[in-house]
């Protein structure tokens, strides 16, 4: 077991531990958000054959040439094809069939001119001017071309991609199960919302916090409770965790008082811890352990540090085991404009929100920092890290900005 480790070494131990995945398959109306198991293959052109992108005439540009202002050519109308419908007949010397946007171009032609630009007559047009080979024409195969990947495995599924596959003919997609993660408050001071307060009690907050945070990552949390600073109940809130979902997150009693139970609960369990206490602030008493293959990760019970700990750890390690390839927080450099008066001897984490202006990429704090403050998490979308040594900051550094939530 590693103890008071590093960010970075914590993330890797879990990431190691960390075991994908059931795959199903979905619909495509139900596959948004969903992570692909699978690379998407196009089987067909997209167009899926040459077209107009314009209403015109279509024909063959070897008959338009030498045309000018003196000397037009012209040409005579033998059809009008719609989109959705083909021609009945080709192209053939001095012939033009009329095309609207997204019909296809009738055999023998290889240019289209728009309707504004000939003059019509009856069943004849005329052109001033000659026209390339392949003018205004959309190729088939122009967009996607068959045996083209056009979403790879692990991606989580955009909108485009479902416009894509439903180009494609593809009305199922296969994609991971989405992972279960069973949450566990301890502390005998929690109620839950729905309960009154009584003295000393306060209401169990990172439970919906962790289910939120849980769902915006496409996973789905699994409630187990809350309970008592108690081994023997802890062991066994933590192993219906262990039956019902793919990994454990427990919040409070992670710290080294005498009520801090969570590390005695994993040995009595049986798991093999993995590490104990990273070098962060806020979140120092962390801990993760392995059980039938599971990890247990158990948070601080206050609630910022908590919520920290889960985007820095948590975040990365629930997108893996969703299946996607891109797992890690994005990170970013950006001056942060306010004040923060304490030096931090050990490396810690801010809560700030990124402002955009002016081209420029600012951080603004969120308001105070302490462990326990859940007021300054809402905004917060991104945790700026303030290097070990540091001393206090007078507004305008330029530090790296974890990106924990989507901007806008
Ligand atoms: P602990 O990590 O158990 O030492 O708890 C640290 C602080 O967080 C204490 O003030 C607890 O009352 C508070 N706390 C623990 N669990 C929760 C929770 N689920 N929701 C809100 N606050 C909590
Ligand atoms: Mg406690």
């Amino acid at each position: 077991m590693r103890e008071n480790i590093s960010l970075e070494e914590a993330e890797q131990l879990l990431l190691d531990h960390c075991k994908v995945y059931n795959t199903k398959s979905v619909l495509l109306s139900d596959a948004l958000g969903r992570v692909l198991a699978e690379d998407v293959v196009a089987g067909e052109n997209i167009p899926p054959f040459d077209r107009t992108p314009l209403d015109g005439y279509a024909m063959a540009a070897k008959d338009t040439e030498g045309a000018s202002v003196e000397h037009p050519i012209s040409l005579r109308v033998i059809e009008e094809v719609p989109a959705g419908y083909t021609a009945t007949q080709g192209i053939t010397t001095g012939t033009t069939i009329k095309v609207m946007t997204g019909a296809p171009i009738p055999e023998g032609a290889d240019a289209i001119i728009k309707f504004e630009a000939v003059e019509r007559q009856g069943d004849k047009i005329s052109l001033q001017r000659g026209m390339h080979s392949g003018e205004n024409i959309i190729w088939g195969g122009e967009d996607v071309r068959i045996g083209q990947i056009v979403a790879q495995r692990g991606m989580i599924i955009t909108p485009p991609i479902m416009g894509l596959c439903a180009a494609l003919g593809i009305n199922k997609l296969t994609v991971y199960e989405q992972p279960q993660i069973a949450l566990v408050s301890t502390g005998d001071e929690l109620v839950d919302v729905t309960e009154p307060l009584q003295p000393g009690q306060i209401r169990n907050s990172n439970s919906y916090s962790l289910q939120g945070y849980c769902k915006q990552e496409g996973a789905i949390p699994v409630v187990i409770g809350t309970v008592k600073d108690e081994v023997d109940a802890i062991v066994a809130m933590i192993e219906r965790g262990l039956e019902q979902a793919n990994m454990v997150i427990t919040t409070g009693g992670a710290s080294v008082g005498d009520y801090d139970v969570i590390a005695d609960a994993l040995q009595a369990l049986g798991a093999e811890m993995i590490f104990r206490r990273i070098n962060v602030k806020p979140g120092m008493p962390t801990m993760a352990a392995v059980k039938d293959g599971k990890v247990i990760l158990g948070l601080s019970g206050n609630p910022a540090a908590s919520l920290i700990v889960y985007q820095l750890l948590g975040i990365p390690f629930i997108r893996k085991l969703a299946g996607r390839k891109e797992y890690q927080l994005p990170k970013l450099e950006a001056i942060v404009r306010d004040q923060f008066r304490k030096a931090s001897p050990q490396r810690r984490f801010l809560r700030g929100k990124l402002i955009l202006e002016h081209g420029q990429i600012a951080v603004d704090l969120t308001g105070s920092q302490g462990n326990g403050i859940l007021s300054s998490m809402v905004g917060c979308n991104v945790l700026v890290e303030v290097p070990a040594g540091s001393p206090a900051l007078m507004g305008g550094e330029r530090l790296v900005a974890y990106l924990v939530e989507q901007i806008g």
